[in-house]
């Protein structure tokens, strides 16, 4: 007979399920620095681990990762290919596959499908998706991201020191202290800003460290030969510069916790505790999914904390059951 999971808060059947699935302890959605180095930690912890990973870590079109100890400048993809060697070695399985539905069922394990088709089931989640990065809406910018259109000074201001730098800023104040934070790489920036948004305060801290503003709006980035050389304003002037720093909005890739039912904050952020447990039973959560201002080491830490957490919570969940079969098995 066919079995259709429904899912409890819905009642929604998991359309193309299985009835075969493969049983882990720990499903490890998303296979980036922070759900393998959880997958890392679970596998030499002795739990059946499977990573399903889609292959879009956020960090893909950079062509170095910086900031990491002991491995500053390797290509993101290498330390990737590394961390899944590292958890296959414990006897971790990672595949490449998107996980398309999951469902918590009564006995609180989690039924998943995979957009393969495979189906499996799993004591916990951890949820290690990562996050989008929506930039605004300028013409040219997409196509420079990660090359000469960057984030985060952290990963790339070394790479651009002393060059002219630009800062695409928005209406909110944290990105005025960004430019003052990008200042830190260069001493020639340029704050493009809305019109009317600075305050006096701030145009004061601006000038007391030399950094050009230019306010209202921005047409285009202008490229040349392959290399970023300018942003263009309405009037058709070009304000040279070899990199532009953008801060993104971030967004969670957290459809799954939605659907699961994971609560979520006033500003659409999972609720976790320290370890990474979010409100629903069961579910974890690290890396940028949860945290937008984890680098790469620190989404590995977020990893191999909520792992430990994760481990913790299935023994006692081990130790209930052994006491009831204990008690069972010594009942005259
Ligand atoms: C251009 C750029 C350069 C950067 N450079 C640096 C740097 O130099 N140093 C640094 O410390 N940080 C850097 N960062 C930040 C870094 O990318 C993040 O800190 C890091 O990727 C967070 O790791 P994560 O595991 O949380 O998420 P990710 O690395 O994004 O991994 C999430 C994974 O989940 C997978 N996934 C999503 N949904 C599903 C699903 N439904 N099923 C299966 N898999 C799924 C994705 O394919 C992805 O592989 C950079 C970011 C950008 C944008």
């Amino acid at each position: 007979m066919r079995t259709v999971w429904r899912n409890r808060d819905t009642g929604r059947s998991l359309a193309g399920m299985s009835d075969n699935y493969d049983a882990y302890d720990v499903l490890v959605v998303g296979g980036g620095a922070a759900g393998l180095s959880a997958a890392l930690v679970l596998s030499r912890a002795r739990r059946q681990v499977l990573v399903v990973d889609s292959g879009a870590p956020r960090n893909a079109p950079a062509a170095h990762m910086h900031g990491y100890l002991s491995r500053d400048g390797l290509p993101p993809a290498d330390l990737l290919v590394a961390g899944r060697h590292e958890v296959i070695g414990y006897g971790g399985e990672a595949v490449t596959d998107t996980v398309a539905e999951v469902i918590r069922c009564g006995n609180g394990t989690f039924r998943v499908r995979l957009v393969s088709g495979r189906s499996v089931s799993a004591r916990r989640l951890l949820i290690a998706t990562g996050l989008r990065d929506e930039l605004p809406d300028v013409a040219g910018l997409r196509e420079r991201w990660a090359r000469d259109v960057l984030h985060c000074p952290y990963c790339h201001g070394w790479e651009v020191r002393d060059q002219r730098l630009g800062v695409l800023a928005n209406s909110l104040p944290e990105t005025v202290k960004f430019a003052q934070i990008v200042r830190q790489w260069a001493a020639d920036v340029v704050l493009f800003v809305p019109a009317g948004t600075l305050t006096e305060a701030q145009r004061s801290e601006l000038v007391a460290r030399a950094v050009t503003v230019v306010e209202g709006e921005v047409a285009r980035v202008v490229v040349k030969n392959d290399q970023l050389v300018g942003v263009e304003i309405p009037d058709g002037r070009v304000i040279t510069r070899d990199a532009l720093f953008v801060p993104p909005r971030f967004i969670p890739n957290n459809d799954l916790l939605v659907a699961l039912g994971c609560e979520l904050d006033d500003s659409g952020w999972v609720v976790k505790d320290a370890t990474g447990r979010t409100t629903v039973a069961g579910v974890w959560v690290a890396g940028n999914v949860a945290n937008p201002r984890a680098q790469v080491i620190t989404a590995a830490g977020d990893g191999s904390a909520a792992a430990i957490a994760l481990n913790a919570d299935l023994v006692d969940e081990d130790v209930r059951a052994a006491v009831n079969a204990f008690a069972q098995e010594t009942q005259p």
